[in-house]
């Protein structure tokens, strides 16, 4: 194993609480082995190729949701993009919802 992934797994925290993650592998897809963990209604993925810490999202509940995932797999490739847009995604939210509070 990797001294990088081995650190990932052992010292990933969760972006919302800042727990630390459980990771499980998840090998489903052999051409794109990674590692999933869940808190806080939020994935994450470590995908063993990259070694980087993903954000998916808010865990999925429709089957709508997973169709999505689906079809961004391709861009995963523009990780620093997608994180960026997520991060901003993730801002906005809260705005929103600080906004709510008012
Ligand atoms: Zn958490």
């Amino acid at each position: 194993m990797p001294t990088s992934l081995h650190y990932a797994l052992t010292d990933s925290q969760c972006s919302i609480c800042g727990r630390q993650l459980e990771w499980k592998a998840d090998f489903d897809n052999i051409n794109q082995p990674k590692y999933v963990s869940q808190h806080c209604n939020q994935n994450y993925a470590i995908h063993i190729e990259t070694v980087k810490v993903v954000t998916l999202g808010k865990v999925s509940k429709g089957k709508q949701e997973e169709q999505q995932e689906k079809v961004m797999a391709p861009m995963e490739q523009d990780e620093p993009k997608a994180l960026k847009m997520a991060e901003s995604m993730k801002r906005q939210q809260q705005q929103d919802e600080e906004e709510k509070q008012r």
